[in-house]
C-alpha cells in the first residue's frame, strides 16, 4: 500500500471533535456480543456475520457449555456444531469456520488467541475487522475495525476518501492518537446504525451535521 501523506492539523482537530460528540452520545461503548474470554470472543465475532448479536448470543451459551475450549472445538463432531449455530444462518459455513479456527489456535498457540494482530489473521476464517475488533475489545489494544457503517460514515463524514477497508483503517489510524484507537469503531458502528443510515440518514437530527460534507443531507419528513 503507498504510503499516505500525513493529515493536516485541521482534519485532526476535526476528527477530534468528532469523536468528542461521539463519546457524548455514546460514553461507554462496547460490543454487543457476550463473551467470557478472547476465544469465546473471537468465535462469537465470526459467528456475527450477517447476522444480529442478539441471534450470536441465543447461540453461545449452549455452544461454550458444549465446547468451552479451543481444544474442545477443534475436535467436535460438525454436524453437533451445526445444529447449535443453526440460528445464526449460514450454519454450515459458520461450523467450518470456527472448528478450522479452532484447530489452528490449537496447532499453533495451544488453544490461546495470539495477541497480536498479524498473527490473528493468519487464523483461518479471520480477517483483520474481527482480529480488531478482539483486540479492541477483549484487551483494550488500539486497533480500529472497518466494517460496512465504518466505512460508510467516515467517507461521509470527509475522514476518508478511501473505499478499501484497509485503507480506511490506515487513514483513520493518521487522524486519532493510538490511545483512541479502541474506542472509535464500536462508536462509529452504534451511530451507523441509529443515525447515518445506509438509505435514510437522519441527517436533521445528527449531531455532526456541521462537520459533515455528505451532499445528500436528508430532511425531516413533514
Ligand atoms: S449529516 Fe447525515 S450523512 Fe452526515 S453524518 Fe450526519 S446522518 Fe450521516
Amino acid at each position: 500500500m503507498p504510503e499516505l501523506p500525513p493529515p493536516s492539523t485541521a482534519d485532526k482537530r476535526s476528527a477530534r471533535v468528532i469523536l468528542n460528540r461521539l463519546k457524548k452520545r455514546y460514553p461507554t461503548m462496547g460490543t454487543a456480543l457476550d463473551y467470557g474470554s478472547p476465544y469465546e470472543l473471537l468465535v462469537s465475532t465470526v459467528l456475527s456475520a450477517q447476522t444480529t448479536d442478539e441471534n450470536v448470543n441465543r447461540v453461545t451459551p449452549v455452544l461454550f457449555e458444549r465446547w468451552p475450549t479451543a481444544h474442545d472445538l477443534a475436535a467436535a463432531n460438525p454436524s453437533d456444531v451445526e445444529e447449535v449455530v443453526f440460528s445464526t444462518g449460514f450454519y454450515r459455513q459458520k461450523t467450518k469456520s470456527i472448528i478450522s479456527l479452532a484447530q489452528d489456535l490449537v496447532d499453533r498457540y495451544d488453544g490461546e488467541v495470539p495477541r497480536s494482530l498479524d498473527e490473528m489473521v493468519k487464523l483461518r476464517g479471520v480477517g483483520r475487522k474481527t482480529a480488531s475488533v478482539v483486540l479492541a475489545e477483549a484487551w483494550g489494544d488500539p486497533a480500529i475495525a472497518v466494517d460496512t457503517h465504518v466505512k460508510r460514515v467516515t467517507n461521509r463524514l470527509g475522514m476518508t476518501a478511501s473505499t478499501d477497508p484497509v485503507g480506511i483503517e490506515m487513514e483513520l489510524r493518521a487522524l486519532f492518537p493510538k490511545s483512541e484507537w479502541a474506542g472509535i469503531s464500536m462508536r462509529v458502528i452504534q451511530f451507523g446504525r441509529d443515525v447515518c443510515d445506509a438509505k435514510k440518514p437522519r441527517c436533521w437530527e445528527c449531531p455532526l451535521a456541521d462537520r459533515c460534507a455528505y451532499p445528500d443531507k436528508s430532511q425531516a419528513p413533514q
